[in-house]
């Protein structure tokens, strides 16, 4: 098992790199954990799953609210879980930001770590602390940032991902590509989605690069004072979209990226605009979206990056450097 330890503000995170779940005993003690997981990844790795205690949730973000916080607390109770267990979180960014938010919350903290099941939460959702849930339109409205305690990686979950989740989750690697590093860029220009499906290894390599990329962002700003705020690449147009289309995160994303590319070139002269679409394209993502434009700017107003009538928007200099530049919301209508 290649272990590393990450040093947060307040706490140290363990990762445990293309480890598998058979070493999770190694780690928490069965007694005192409770896993929480979806039925989907159950269904499809029941085998995983024996011996230990386990919840099992409905899939979707459509569960991602506070009605199953409150029925996974009565599951807890009714379990005895107490200050010693350990929740851990097996499944996609719902299921690890829904075991975050419980274990910050219950008994007014417990242990938790994530077993990421997702290409989107093993790059990203695991990482950072940032948990919670939607309300409404209104997505990760409600949360806490709390780090988990390790976060293990079992590739071997990878196996029975959908084609569209491995979309979503180069989403995000596009994304940090994009704003941090530009070999990664052109490495993923030279490819597609196929050769990382197939090709496990380089699949392998570019998870743990990506972990790294956020893990150092959120190292330095666990808060979203600074750097932090740059992860946002392509999220602020993306969530008014998600919240209001049949749109997953990556493509509603892919889009805001498109859009926030070539408002980049219009504002700052950013160069390579028309790169950023092509290669979203080679992953199988969508560029553009027909998109009521006051709905979504209803939904703008109300982002938790807004400050009085301007947003802060993530723009790009060059592949791999991005900027935070204070757009007002009547420019950005007009750009829409
Ligand atoms: P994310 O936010 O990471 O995209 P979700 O928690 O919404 O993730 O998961 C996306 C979908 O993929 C859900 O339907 C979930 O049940 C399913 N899923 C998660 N991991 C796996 C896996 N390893 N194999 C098959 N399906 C999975
Ligand atoms: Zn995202």
């Amino acid at each position: 098992m290649d272990k590393k330890t990450f040093r947060f503000t307040s706490t140290s995170v363990n990762y445990f790199f293309e480890s598998g779940i058979s070493h999770l005993k190694e780690v928490v003690d069965a007694k005192n954990a409770i896993i929480l997981t979806d039925e989907n990844v159950f269904a499809a790795h029941t085998k995983k799953f024996k011996n230990w205690n386990t919840i099992v949730l409905k899939p979707g973000e459509e569960y991602k609210i506070q009605g199953t916080v409150d029925s996974v607390i009565e599951q807890l109770i009714e379990m005895g879980a107490d200050r010693q267990t350990t929740l851990i979180g097996i499944g996609g960014g719902v299921i690890t930001d829904l075991a975050g938010y419980i274990a910050s919350i219950y008994m007014r903290g417990i242990s938790f770590g994530f077993i990421p099941t997702t290409l989107l939460s093993l790059v990203d959702a695991s990482i950072g602390g940032k948990n919670g849930i939607d309300v409404g339109v209104y997505k990760n409205l409600v949360g806490a940032i709390k780090q988990p305690a390790f976060i293990l990686q079992d590739l071997q979950f990878l196996n029975t991902l959908p084609e569209a989740e491995w979309q979503n989750g180069f989403a995000e690697i596009i994304k940090h590509a994009c704003i941090k590093d530009a070999p990664m860029f052109r490495q993923l220009e030279s490819h597609d989605l196929n050769f990382y499906i197939k090709n496990k290894r380089e699949a392998s390599s570019l998870i743990r690069r990506n972990v790294l990329i956020k893990t150092k962002v959120v190292m330095q700003d666990e808060f979203e004072k600074g750097d932090r705020k740059l992860l946002n690449f392509g999220h602020t147009l993306g969530h008014a979209l998600e919240n209001q289309y049949e749109l997953s995160h990556g493509q509603s994303i892919s889009i805001g990226m498109t859009y926030a590319s070539e408002l980049s070139r219009m504002l700052i002269g950013f160069k390579n605009a028309e790169k950023v679409p092509k290669v979203l394209e080679q992953y199988g993502l969508p560029t553009y979206a027909l998109y009521d434009k006051d709905k979504v700017i209803n939904v703008l107003k109300m982002d938790k990056k807004k400050e009085k009538d301007a947003i802060n928007f993530i723009l790009l200099e060059k592949i791999g450097k991005a900027v935070i530049e204070k757009i007002a919301i009547d420019q950005l209508y007009s750009t829409l």
